[in-house]
């Protein structure tokens, strides 16, 4: 079985073959650490954390790189706007480093609660300047940059042929150009195309470097460039991040790496479809952006309650990570069923041990069964298609509860089948999907569920099961599941 990936720059799915055998070289672009994240964003960096799980899997060595972007990220996309970092620096009277040192601590601790596992390493724009400088004078020394001004533009047109400028979307120079404003007569630009590598500062910009240029700092684009080069070379496997960074983000980093190195950088592009709210992309711009501590509090106005981060994660999942996905309180809400309905049958699965009893197996059901696990490989390697699998894990989910309430014997199926399945459920969820039960460690929450169950108890004794029913599902709705256990006892997990 060999793994597919969808080629955002061929349009077709490939067959996956890493440039050096057995490892993998993964260049992701991450946040602009100048605000919260919000769930949009969530989704993208979750996709590319189970990809990073899955490569793992199946036995790659993988070098995974997501960048930090603390730096010259402008407002506008044409190179117009201040700087996000100066702007906000300015406005709050603190260093622009506070502003990145608070948000990039926001971004890691989300991605914690998420459970997405960290990247191999996770550069930073301002630790790369030197190397950003160094590119930006190669691509002058080859001829597609020039400066007018202390600023470098990059020469689209020039470089356009050369090579063609829009060839990961599969655009034209007309069409693109059709998009794009005129140049004002104030504008340095040759073309309406050409964008900055590295921008002229004003004295009271707050962050600059020397430059053979002068003072100034680097453009957005150029450092992405810089630093997968650094780590990764000048040619490398997967370069991946939100489709919304095609048409001009990847496609001024493939432009960038041609004109310096006469090489496309990455041999797979790979994209992340929107997540929308009422069919409209989250965005900051937009103010439609859900923050994940709005989802883990149930603080927000349009949220009927909270939901826990690895319910948020769920839903992800459960959508193809090419298709758009649409957040609603519904949604997320059978996400936190489904879940638990997994989650419920995975400690079943726990538990079973193979009967000893003398029964012939059920061959159709142990096929049956065979059929579901193997089909789990078979959707992750086309194209990583989380949903699909899941598909294949609830049509298990019957035959699992079917075993623990006795309408099937565990002999029904084979001791191999039994623990192929008891494997497949925990690589995929806890390994590929990274699920995890949360186990709260909170000592007020701890006092809190103390009392419930003593008052849940009473209730069962006096056989007043509205209430003890109430605090049950009225628990189960927080993300929070109460047992009964043998003897009257009581436990309790968070989902
Ligand atoms: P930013 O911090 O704005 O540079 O975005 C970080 C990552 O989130 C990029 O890969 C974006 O493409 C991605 N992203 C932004 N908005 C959304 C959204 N609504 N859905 C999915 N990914 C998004
Ligand atoms: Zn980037």
């Amino acid at each position: 079985m060999s793994l597919k990936i969808y080629n955002t720059l061929s349009r077709e799915k490939e067959f996956f073959i890493p440039l050096i055998p057995d490892h993998v070289g993964m260049y992701v672009c991450g946040p602009t650490v100048y605000s919260n994240l919000h769930l949009g964003n969530c989704r993208t960096f979750i996709s590319f954390d189970i990809i990073y799980r899955y490569l793992v899997y199946l036995g790659y060595k993988v070098r995974y790189v997501r960048n930090i972007t603390d730096a010259g990220h402008l407002e506008g996309d044409q190179d117009e706007g201040d700087d996000k970092f100066s702007k906000l620096a300015r406005l709050q009277k603190v260093e622009p480093m506070e502003i990145v040192q608070k948000y990039t601590l926001g971004f890691h601790h989300v991605m914690q609660l998420l459970n997405n596992l960290p990247p191999s390493i996770e550069p930073t724009a301002t630790g790369h300047i030197v190397e950003q400088i160094e590119i930006t004078k190669q691509i002058i020394t080859n001829g597609y940059a020039y400066e007018v001004n202390g600023t470098i533009y990059f020469d689209v047109e020039k470089y356009n042929k050369a090579q063609p400028y829009g060839i990961l979307t599969n655009r034209k120079m007309d069409d693109l150009l059709e998009g794009t404003r005129e140049l004002g007569g104030q504008n340095e630009k040759r073309g309406r195309l050409d964008f900055a590598l590295w921008i002229k500062a004003k004295p009271e910009h707050l962050m600059q470097w020397p430059s053979p240029w002068g003072m100034g700092f680097p453009g957005w684009h150029i450092e992405c460039s810089a630093m997968s080069e650094k780590y990764l070379g000048k040619k490398f496997d997967i370069h991946g991040g939100g489709i919304d960074l095609a048409a001009t983000h990847h496609t001024n980093e493939i432009a960038q790496s041609q004109a310096c190195y006469h090489i496309s950088p990455a041999n797979f592009w790979m994209h992340t479809n929107m997540l929308t709210v009422n069919g409209i992309r989250m965005s900051k711009s937009l103010g439609n952006g859900f923050l994940p501590e709005e989802l883990f509090t149930g603080n927000h106005p349009l949220l009927e309650k909270a939901y826990t981060p690895m319910t948020v994660r769920f839903f992800m999942l459960q959508t193809h990570y090419r298709s758009t996905l649409d957040f609603s309180n519904d949604a997320l809400q059978a996400s936190e069923k489904g879940l638990k309905r997994l989650w419920d049958a995975y400690e079943v699965l726990k538990q079973l041990e193979f009967g000893s009893e003398l029964l012939a197996v059920d061959v159709e059901l142990d096929a049956k069964v065979n059929k579901l696990i193997n089909e789990c490989d078979e959707f992750m390697n086309d194209d990583f298609n989380t949903a699909k699998v899941l598909g294949s894990m609830f049509e298990l989910v019957p035959v699992i509860n079917s075993i623990k309430e006795g309408l099937i014997p565990v002999a029904a199926i084979s001791a191999e089948t039994l623990s192929l399945l008891q494997q497949k459920f925990k690589i995929y969820l806890e390994d590929v999907f990274g699920l995890q039960k949360s186990t709260a460690n909170n000592e007020l929450l701890n006092g809190v569920m103390d009392l419930l169950i003593e008052i849940r108890k009473e209730a069962k004794a006096k056989r007043d099961f509205v209430t003890s029913d109430k605090i049950r599902d009225q628990l189960a709705e927080t993300g929070i599941n109460l047992k009964d256990e043998r003897g009257g006892e009581m436990s309790w997990e968070v989902y």
